[in-house]
């Protein structure tokens, strides 16, 4: 089973997307098909023995698609290479050619739709007497030229709404295309066939000498521009991932063979020693060798300030260093760079699906074949109702005008564009942010959150504690418990190894060696089994000793580690990690949104208790277990709250599962950023309160734009039809139909670019 994204060509509106995602899924060996109006793309998952991209794309082109089958992953390409081939460039290259033909076209017909305007004034004017009727002469040539300008229009302007037309003849696929085609089509036979036999015509039906071939040409100049403008806005929408594209360097300074040697990035390979200059750009993933400098990393971490990195300091693709000079060891080339993986999941959540919108898709999807009865069912009941009171030829005239208006402000387009454009924007500004967003899911979800449950160590506190006091332990004791941390991966074990190194303490031989998790380890030096860990382990040990003295340093934020044998504890050292900068605004800033902030820690009571009343969070959990830490968050689901949990993703991975949305405190380079809901690249919980609120934006703006497209279409097709018109009089002329159906389109789009302008 295969698992990929397509980009599609000849996508024109959100109903393109239904049709295609239906086609695929009646296709044998397709299990999920996902078409993305918003960003032209398809996820399908197939069956490799049973079919093939080329094969999938061979499925939709009869509807007037195609699948862009070459990815990146098909090339073995990384998604940089890639763009640069033939994915984001080349189709933004492809979409900025066929946005410029958009433009000629419509540019055609303005001057067209000027004219119609002109002479339909005219005629109203006219007949309120406001300016004199039109000369016999001017009436003749304006009745031979605007059959003349129609077709044009129809044909040329209006090829892709015939298309759309012939595509509902032979296949019975509808799409907003269709809508428009056929109104505007039925507009020109009608037209055509009065003009054409005027004489009998009139004979049989004196007052309907009327033609719309002004209707066709202004409807369709509308649409057309507002497609046009659509496109170009949209085009705007996406501007996040080519930036990060932009961010990748081109070329290498490697050393091969002792020489400096310029290399394009596609051949640097793992262990290559890469030679920076001030001003260049990192050009893969590595650590630093030799030099040091400061590195402006705020295009992935949003971070203005550079950072110092000296030997053994990760770099990342895509950051910039600033004047020093250094060298790096090559780690992570190609896809396997963080930028790449930025890249790649940025894109992945644009065209992902936000939950929120298969209520749109629902509709969309039946309105078009609903429309299509509404619209004929208008014109009969036009003719059915109207012909008494008015007459045949009238209710006829007003039928035709209700008909046409009615497909052509029906259209759903705005509706499609609603959430994809939005999420576009919204995932795209995160990114920009140092916010990387898993997908559409999660950014919606987010937005919802009450409380948020997050680990001490690394999150609230920088998780690089340092030792403060050592207690009854001497250089031999202490020999002890460097070496059993040395097997350990903890941040505590990180401090006490360090000191370590620093005093140059021996490291001796450990056998049977476990962590015990939560609480600390075990393991066996020179023959005598050895504990280290904090009060909870001490006491599973059955063992008595002093807690007063332990509990003097708790008090003070402090955490114990405390050496024990079988029978007696040893004495301990107290380690202290220092509180990040930012946690304290951060949590005021989540109470501000009404967000309750909870602590997970495996740490001891007192510890974890001062550090949470220094920086203001509202509940502690102390001493918890993996398994606790899981338990919290469910009974808090229980309880009904949406829960967001930011961890390290390590002994909190369960838990991050549970929740309703999993943030991981991503530092560097080595974050799972594909398993987290969101990932904070630089590991500031600042960041969360910027990301609750851009969901809240986004939201708001997915809203907004729902509203506004469901608001057109409900008021607009009982108008079309002239359902007011037997109470008010009222009656939509399929001219402002076409101008309402633009303009909601143009509206949404640009309702979500206003996202991007938006302060976190
Ligand atoms: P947290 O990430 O909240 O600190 P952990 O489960 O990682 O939770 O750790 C819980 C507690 O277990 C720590 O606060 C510490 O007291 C003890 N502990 C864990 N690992 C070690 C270790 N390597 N050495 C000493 N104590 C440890
Ligand atoms: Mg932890």
């Amino acid at each position: 089973m295969k698992k990929d994204t397509y980009k599609i060509k000849g996508m024109h509106c959100a109903s393109c997307a239904g049709i295609i995602e239906k086609t695929f899924k009646k296709t044998e060996g397709v299990s999920l098909a996902e078409a993305n109006y918003g960003t032209e793309s398809v996820k399908i998952s197939f069956d490799e023995t049973k079919t093939n991209p080329e094969n999938l794309s061979k499925k939709i082109e009869p509807l007037g698609y195609s699948l862009v089958t070459e990815t990146a992953e098909s090339m073995g390409m990384s998604a940089e290479e890639h763009a640069a081939h033939t994915g984001i460039g080349q189709s933004k290259k492809e979409k900025l050619a066929e946005i410029l033909a958009m433009r000629n076209t419509v540019m055609s017909a303005i001057p067209l739709a000027v004219i119609s305007v002109f002479v339909m004034g005219w005629e109203i004017l006219s007949k309120y007497g406001v300016v004199g009727g039109m000369g016999d002469v001017s009436k003749e040539f304006f009745h031979h030229l605007m059959p003349l300008l129609a077709t044009y229009v129809l044909f040329v302007v209006g090829k892709p709404y015939l298309l759309g037309v012939v595509r509902f003849l032979r296949y019975g696929k509808a799409n907003m295309d269709t809508l428009i085609g056929i109104g505007t089509s039925v507009a020109f036979i009608y037209s055509f066939i009065v003009s054409a036999f005027e004489e009998t015509w009139l004979k049989n039906f004196p007052n309907v000498g009327v033609t719309y071939f002004d209707v066709t040409i202004i409807v369709i100049t509308f649409i057309a521009l507002g497609k046009y403008l659509e496109a170009k806005s949209k085009l705007k929408t996406g501007d996040a991932i080519e930036k990060l594209l932009g961010l990748q360097a081109k070329t290498a300074l490697v050393i091969r063979d002792g020489k400096e040697v310029k290399i394009s990035i596609n051949e640097v390979i793992h262990g290559d020693f890469i030679i920076i200059k001030p001003g260049a750009k990192i050009p893969v993933d590595g650590i630093v060798t030799e030099g040091e400098s400061y590195i402006d990393e705020s295009m992935i971490s949003g971070e203005p300030m550079p950072v110092h990195k000296k030997t053994g300091d990760a770099v990342s693709a895509g950051t910039i260093n600033t004047n020093g000079t250094f060298n790096f060891k090559a780690t992570k080339v190609g896809a396997e760079t963080l930028l790449a993986h930025i890249i790649k999941m940025v894109e992945d959540a644009q065209g992902s699906k936000a939950p929120i919108q298969a209520l749109a898709d629902k509709i969309s999807s039946i309105f078009v074949p609903i429309v299509l009865v509404i619209s004929f069912l208008t014109l009969g009941l036009w003719l059915l109702f109207g012909s008494g009171p008015l007459g045949f030829s009238q209710a006829f005239s007003y039928g035709l005008v209700s008909f046409v208006g009615v497909l052509v402000i029906a259209c759903p387009c705005a509706l499609g564009l609603a959430t994809p454009t939005a999420i576009i924007v919204g995932v795209g500004k995160g990114a920009r942010e140092g916010i990387l967003i898993k997908d559409a899911a999660t950014l919606e979800k987010l937005h919802q959150v009450n409380v948020v449950v997050i680990d001490k160590t690394g999150t609230i506190t920088k998780g690089k504690p340092e030792i403060v006091d050592i207690k009854d332990l001497d250089e031999s004791m202490m020999s002890v418990l460097i070496s059993l941390e040395n097997k350990s991966e903890h941040p505590i074990a990180h401090a006490i190894v360090t000191y370590g190194k620093e005093k140059n303490l021996p490291s001796q031989n450990v056998s049977n060696f476990e962590i015990i998790k939560g609480k600390g380890l075990k393991g066996v030096v020179n023959g005598i089994e050895y504990f280290a860990g904090n009060t909870k382990l001490v006491e599973d040990l059955k063992i008595t000793f002093d807690r007063n003295i332990i509990e003097q340093y708790t008090a003070q934020g402090k955490t114990p580690v405390i050496l024990a044998s079988t029978e007696k504890v040893l004495g301990f050292v107290m380690v202290a990690d220092e509180i990040k900068p930012e946690s304290q605004k951060a949590v005021k800033d989540l109470h501000a949104l009404g967000i309750k902030v909870i602590m997970l820690t495996g740490d001891e009571k007192k510890t974890a208790q001062y550090i949470a009343d220094l920086v203001g969070i509202d509940e502690v959990v102390p001493h918890a277990l993996p398994e606790d830490k899981i338990n919290k968050v469910k009974a808090l689901q229980a309880e009904g709250k949406i829960v967001a949990m930011a961890g390290d993703g390590i002994n909190d991975a369960p838990a991050l599962a549970q929740a309703d949305v999993s943030i991981a405190m991503g530092t560097g380079t080595d974050v799972a950023i594909e398993t987290a809901g969101i990932t904070l690249l630089n590991g500031d919980i600042s960041k969360l309160v910027k990301a609750i609120k851009l969901s809240k934006i986004t939201m708001r703006g997915i809203k907004q734009n729902l509203f506004w497209a469901f608001f057109y279409n409900i008021i607009g097709i009982p108008l079309a039809s002239g359902l007011f018109f037997p109470i008010f009089g009222w009656l939509l002329s399929p001219v402002f139909a076409g101008f309402a159906m633009a303009m909601s389109s143009v509206s949404v789009v640009s309702n979500s670019l206003r996202i991007k302008a938006k302060k976190l």
